[in-house]
């Protein structure tokens, strides 16, 4: 998480990193919506797109976990459950979203809730909320 906060203050941003089951990171994503023209390129979607790819599949092996910097939306939520993820690390939350729109308008609690009997993910939330909470008084991403 240390690196994805630092990158997210450097590179303007969400990042996303997908950690395999000794804890190595396989893949990392940020936000590119507006460079490729896909409502659907999210961070956490990005990241999750690149770890399949690597590994050649479209369910993740057991015990990889899915690291971001901002809560993930429904959309990053629900892609969450489909491949497999086994667990979610999540820093900031839209409460520390200065006055941009929320778009995380469903918890991405409430979704991976509502999808325990499709696949059950554990939940980290609010990790080093304290080094990136600020983030969104600054920058506008
Ligand atoms: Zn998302």
């Amino acid at each position: 998480m240390t690196e994805l906060i630092q990158k997210q203050w450097k590179e303007h941003s969400i990042c996303a990193a997908i950690v395999n089951e000794k804890m190595e990171i396989i893949s990392t994503g940020k936000t590119t919506i507006a460079q490729t023209n896909d409502p659907t390129a999210h961070a956490e979607v990005n990241a999750i797109r690149s770890a399949c790819k690597l590994l050649k599949t479209a369910t993740l092996p057991t015990g990889y976990w899915l690291y971001s910097t901002f809560e993930p939306c429904p959309l990053c939520s629900s892609a969450i459950i489909w491949s497999g993820i086994d667990g979610v690390v999540y820093a900031n939350d839209p409460r520390f979203r200065g006055s941009l729109p929320n778009w995380s308008f469903i918890k991405c609690k409430t979704i991976l809730e509502q999808g325990y009997d499709i696949h059950p993910v554990a939940l980290i939330e609010h990790f080093m909320l304290d080094d990136i909470k600020n983030y969104f008084t600054r920058h506008e991403i």
